[in-house]
């Protein structure tokens, strides 16, 4: 079984370091499925999140809140802004934060500054929930 090394960081922290089978994230122009061996590749990604296929064959996910993937064929790079496991994931947190972006988005213009922050943080906070289920579905 081939697999690559993966390490997830972030300004603060190792998020996640380990060899694994396979990597699913959504870049700035799609979804990317990296296998051991890619062709280099660097791109942006999305507030979504990251799929990757440990070793056993079980898929762990990343809530990733932005940044950049450097693929090369020997080791995959991802420099997050923020990142984090579902069992690190507050739940209650990612509530209030959805709330408060919500408020916002319904209070503001569009053309306005804050609209696209809000925005940005609503993003962010249905990506946690999203990924925090998840780990509660399997
Ligand atoms: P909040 O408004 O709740 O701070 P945010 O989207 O503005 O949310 P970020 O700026 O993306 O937060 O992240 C700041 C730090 O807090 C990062 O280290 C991030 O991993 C962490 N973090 C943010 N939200 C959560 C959460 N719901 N559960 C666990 N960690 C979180």
């Amino acid at each position: 079984m081939k697999t690559v090394p993966v390490e997830i960081v972030t300004p603060e922290r190792k998020v996640f370091s380990d060899d694994v089978q396979m990597v699913i994230a959504r870049g700035g122009a799609g979804d990317l499925g990296i296998l051991p061996g890619h062709t280099p590749l660097v791109t942006t990604l999305k507030i979504s999140g990251v799929r990757i296929r440990l070793k056993d064959g079980s898929e762990q996910q990343v809530a990733v809140s932005g940044g950049f993937m450097e693929v090369k064929p020997d080791k995959i790079t991802i420099l997050a802004e923020a990142a984090e496991l579902p069992e690190e994931i507050d739940v209650d947190r990612a509530q209030r934060a959805r709330e408060r972006a919500e408020a916002r988005l319904a209070a503001t213009g569009a053309e306005n500054f804050d609209f696209r922050r809000a925005e940005l943080s609503l993003q962010r906070a249905i990506n946690r929930l999203q990924v925090a289920k998840g780990k509660e579905l399997k």
